[in-house]
């Protein structure tokens, strides 16, 4: 508990330097707009991990290797922050909190670099790599959903109003993961309906990536028997046409085709 207080602490100073509760601040000014209702409020966070580090090195090695706990620890620090300062007065719970954390770069280590030639075909645990290819194809932006509310159809439970209920969109999860018809009251076991006003949707787009060494076949040079495996990375938030992009990833293999999944485009 001390530690998760102490690692709070830090992301506070470390916001605090860095002009991120500023950001927040003004990033919070517009949903206050009464004609505004929404399940979850989104904040980006520009991380520099040699910043972090300075500030402390037990945050900076969760930002660099526990990325998602990370996120959880902006969360909670955000939302102390947007109560204590009323800068939302509508936000009722820290779930409706998304924090996105971009990295301004990642060490210059082979372990922050994802090589398309030597990429891994087993499922690793979630950090941020750095990753280069040519983008050969991609699709335009659709929308997906970032946020959603669920209300309890029971009219007795507590949970039939309020925000008790609220699925954000998780790293590398599919779209049936953040809204589906099923779900269940975690405190009476009725259905949950979505409240679809409060819905939050975002942009996605994919991009279909391969290694920049898949250019050689146009040198004309006797062809060889390698062949190059396309990756197909889910941006969201922003589109992406720059052929550097830095991703959080897990990677998943199915139909013989890999797919990387990711939370957002970082860097570009
Ligand atoms: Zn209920």
């Amino acid at each position: 508990m001390a530690d998760i207080l102490s690692l709070k602490e830090s992301v506070l100073v470390y916001l605090d330097r860095s002009g991120g509760l500023q950001k927040l601040t003004e990033d919070c000014k517009p949903f206050n707009d009464p004609q505004l209702s929404e399940a979850v409020y989104r904040f980006r966070f520009s991380v520099n991990p040699s910043d972090v580090i300075e500030v402390d090195p037990v945050l900076g090695d969760c930002v660099l290797h526990e990325p998602l706990r990370a996120t959880v620890l902006f969360q909670s620090v955000c939302f102390l922050a947007i109560k204590t300062l009323s800068l939302i007065e509508k936000i009722h719970t820290e779930s409706q909190v998304n924090v996105i954390l971009n990295f301004t770069h990642l060490p210059p280590f082979p372990e922050y670099t994802l090589d398309l030639c030597r990429f891994p075909r087993v499922y690793g645990p979630m950090r941020p790599v750095s990753m280069e290819g040519l983008v050969i194809a991609m699709t335009r932006v659709t929308k997906y959903t970032q946020g959603a509310r669920f209300l309890c159809v029971s009219d007795d439970c507590p949970c039939s109003k309020g925000f008790h209920h609220i699925r954000v969109h998780a790293p590398g999860a599919t779209e049936s993961a953040t809204v589906r018809n099923h779900f269940c009251c975690m405190m009476c076991g009725s259905q949950l309906k979505e409240d679809v006003k409060f819905r939050v949707l975002g942009d996605k787009q994919l991009v279909e990536l391969i290694h920049v060494k898949a250019l050689d076949v146009l040198s004309g040079r006797q062809q060889s028997s390698l062949r190059y495996q396309s990756v197909t990375l889910f941006l969201r938030g922003r589109s992406a046409t720059n052929i550097l992009i830095v991703i959080y990833l897990i990677i998943i293999t199915m139909y013989g085709t890999i797919n990387i999944r990711e939370t957002n485009l970082i860097k570009k």
